[in-house]
Order: C-alpha cells, then structure tokens, then sequence
C-alpha cells in the first residue's frame, strides 16, 4: 500500500514522533509531506522515511485562529494544495496527521479520488480549539475521512460530542517498543553524575514548555516537598510560548529553588533522563488526549504522578500503576511525590505494574497490525 502522509510541522511533537512508528512500515512506498521544514525531517530521515517539506513559507493559523484569520490563509495555502492534489495520484491513500494536514487533505482526497484518513492526536474542545478550528476539522472529516483514528477514548467522545460520526472513528493508541526503554545501569550512573543528581530524589517532567502541560504546577509543588526533592524539566517551548519560559525562571527564583530544579531543553535521550529519575510527574491542567511520557516512563519502569483528566484515565490505574492527581493541585502533587519518597517498596510495586501493564498494552508491533488492519479495510472498500 502507497500512503502519502501529511503533518503540518517541521518540530518533533508528540503526534509527530507516533508518525514515525506508523510510517516506519510502509516506508519503502510511502512519502511524508511535511508543511514546515526543522528537526523532525531530520529524524525521519535518520529513520530512512522519505520525506518532502512541501511548504516554502509557515502557514500562519493557529489552534486558537479565528475564521478571518483563517481565510487569509488561504491565499498562502493555494500553491500547498495543489502540490499535495498532484503527489496524491502517485499514492492510494492520504493520511492526515494533523489538523492543517486534515484542511489540505481533504481537498487533495477530493481533487485526487483517494480514500483520506484523519489521525486525530487532540482532543476537540474548546479549552483546546477555537470554536472556528473546532468546527472546520470536525465538518471535513465528516464530509471527507473514511476513517478517523483516535489516539484514546477520551478523544473519541470529544469528536462525537463535537458532532463527529460515530462510524468512522476507531481509538489506536500509539505503539512504542519496550527495548527502546531498556537502559544500562552504568550509562544512568553516569548521567546521573553528569547532571549532579547524586543523592537526590529526582522528579522527572517531559514535555514541551507551554502553559497547559503545568510545569509550574510542579515547580510550585516541590516548594512544598523536602529539600532533597529536585526537578528536571526536560523539553523546550516548540510552539513559541517563550513568556511561559520566562515565567517559569521567574517562578524558580522566586521560591529560592534555583538548586532544586534543572531546565534541560529539547532532549533525544528521553529513556536515559528518565532512567535517572526516581519518578516521573505529568501536570497537564487540560485534558491530556493520551499523554506519551506516560506510557514511556511505565516502560522505564519509574512510578509516574500523572493529572487525572482526559485520555490519563485510560493509561493510569490509581495505586495500581500510577498514581492520579487533581490538574492543578500543586499541594495534592506535592503530597503524592512525598509518599512516592516515603513508601519506597509500594511505589516499586507499582512502577513494577506499570512496566508489565505498557508492554503488554502498547507493543507497537501490535498497534501497527491494529492500524493495517483499519487501512486495508479501507482499500478493499
Ligand atoms: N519529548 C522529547 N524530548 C523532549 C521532551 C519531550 O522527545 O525534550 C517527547 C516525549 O518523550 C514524548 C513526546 O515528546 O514522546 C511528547 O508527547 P506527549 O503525548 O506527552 O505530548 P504532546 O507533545 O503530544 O502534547
């Protein structure tokens, strides 16, 4: 099966690298057309997927864009589309990987009579979306997808409560493979030293610097926590929340914690920072649409305090394999990762739970049959 991928940007979130496991497959015959050129078509590249950055200039509308705002777009997006109408007749299918690939492949889907799927990593809310974006990715993929790929339940229900159809969405979760998640003892020793965490009880935060994912929540909640608590927040401001950096520096000087909390930046060695961590903090205050750090450090086989709301719920069993957390309760927070401290043979337990539950749930070799089962499907309709 040919499949011409599309996903709008040139940066490795979270919906970007699930694409490249998804890709991974089918990369003798697939394309990835990206709208942005950066780090992420470097990765695919280092995966040997193929991979064209079909945009000259960055589309200007955000999650957030009003219709105006989004039909001046337009004029900007005309040379894209009918690039990607062109390339899609080389391919059976296009597979949409965000909401600006979904805007352009459904006309290429349209022009060029191939079947169109919407991968759909976000929840399609309001807390999320503008009521114009919301509105625009819920009517095409109704009108054009033949299949919506929802990376949790808690996705899915936000579709259908948007007013997408029931019948042509089906929750895949995203697949990792539990060896990339295996680390060495000596490599973690090293790096621990490297980062002058000896001795420390390290709280591990992976994710993209931006308000919603709640790091200062944390910074707030280890205020609250004994001193030899420390952080490290692993991961950058990808869609230019640089006020919230500032924010957040100003946060740590305030509190006097500039000792206790490391920023690191974009990092590519996720398992290893996190095998050096004792536990792992997720603090979206919005709804997660399914939450890859998770899963990740379940793998890595490290307790993980993560905020009860969204596609979470479907990942973390409270007191089973994780522990579960009010959004936006740095005091609940704090209390959490001090018991995590204190009872060190349950907390064990649990992260031992956690490592088994991922394996079995999230073997990417298992989600991608699940995903060439839909596809086929699809052709042979
Ligand atoms: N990540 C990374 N380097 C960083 C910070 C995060 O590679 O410095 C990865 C992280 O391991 C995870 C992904 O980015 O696989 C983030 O996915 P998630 O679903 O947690 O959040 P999203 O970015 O999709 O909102």
């Amino acid at each position: 099966m040919r499949i011409f991928f599309l996903d709008q940007s040139g940066k490795p979130g979270g919906a970007e690298l699930c694409l490249i496991d998804i890709a991974k497959p089918y990369r003798d015959n697939a394309l990835i057309g990206l709208f942005a050129d950066g780090p992420f078509r470097i990765l695919l590249q280092q995966n040997n997927i193929p991979v064209e950055v079909l945009a000259t200039q960055a589309i200007q509308v955000r999650k957030e864009s009003s219709l105006v705002q989004g039909l001046k777009s337009l004029g900007q997006l005309a040379p894209l589309i009918i690039k990607v109408i062109k390339k899609a007749r080389e391919y059976d299918l296009i597979y949409a990987n965000t909401q600006k690939a979904l805007v352009v492949g459904a006309l290429a889907s349209f022009f060029s009579r191939r079947p169109l799927v919407y991968h759909l990593h976000d929840i399609l809310s309001t807390e999320h979306f503008s009521q114009t974006n919301l509105r625009i990715a819920i009517n095409l993929a109704n009108r054009f997808a033949s299949l919506v790929i929802a990376n949790s339940e808690a996705s899915k229900t936000a579709f259908m409560q948007a007013g997408g159809r029931r019948d042509i969405i089906e929750v895949v979760y995203n697949g990792f493979d539990p060896k990339n998640y295996q680390t060495d003892e000596f490599d973690i020793n090293l790096l621990r030293q490297k980062l002058e965490l000896q001795g420390k009880f390290v709280v591990g935060h992976f994710s993209r610097l931006a308000p919603w994912k709640g790091q200062h929540i944390l910074i707030d909640a280890l205020a609250k926590c004994p001193q030899e608590v420390t952080a490290i927040l692993v991961g950058d401001a990808l869609f230019g929340e640089q006020d919230y950096v500032k924010q957040l520096h100003q946060q740590v000087a305030e509190l006097g914690l500039e000792n206790r909390v490391k920023f690191l930046g974009f990092r590519s060695d996720i398992p290893q920072l996190m095998a050096t961590c004792d536990l792992v903090a997720h603090t979206s205050t919005a709804p997660e649409p399914f939450g890859r750090v998770i899963v990740e450090a379940m793998l890595c086989g490290k307790p993980i305090v993560a905020a009860k709301a969204g596609g979470v719920m479907e990942l973390v069993e409270h007191g089973f394999n994780g522990f579960l957390v009010t959004p936006g309760e740095p005091q609940e927070l704090a209390q959490a990762i001090t018991t995590c401290l204190q009872e060190t043979e349950i907390t064990a337990t649990i992260a031992d739970n956690a490592r088994t539950t991922a394996s079995r749930r999230f073997d990417v070799a298992i989600i991608n049959q699940q995903i060439a089962q839909l596809l086929s499907q699809i052709m042979s309709a």
